[in-house]
């Protein structure tokens, strides 16, 4: 009985190619190989668009406390 050994293969979850070390983890929890990556290469669900909000309102709040202490 070997069960251990296949749980363990890893498999690329677009192409289910046999990644094995070489296997990736994307934002959206998928096990994806070296060529499918590139979120544009596998259906990706994760929000890129919420993550960019996030950055750009942080930078907003730095920008404003500067000012503040410029007037002062
Ligand atoms: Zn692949
Ligand atoms: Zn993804």
């Amino acid at each position: 009985m070997d069960n251990k050994e296949k749980a363990k293969t890893v498999r690329c979850d677009e192409c289910k190619k046999k990644v094995g070390l070489m296997a990736m983890k994307c934002r959206c929890e998928k096990t994806l190989c070296t060529s499918h990556i590139t979120a544009e290469l596998h259906s990706c669900t994760f929000d890129y668009r919420t993550e960019g909000v996030k950055t750009l309102s942080t930078v907003m709040v730095t920008v404003t406390g500067n000012r503040g202490l410029e007037k002062f």
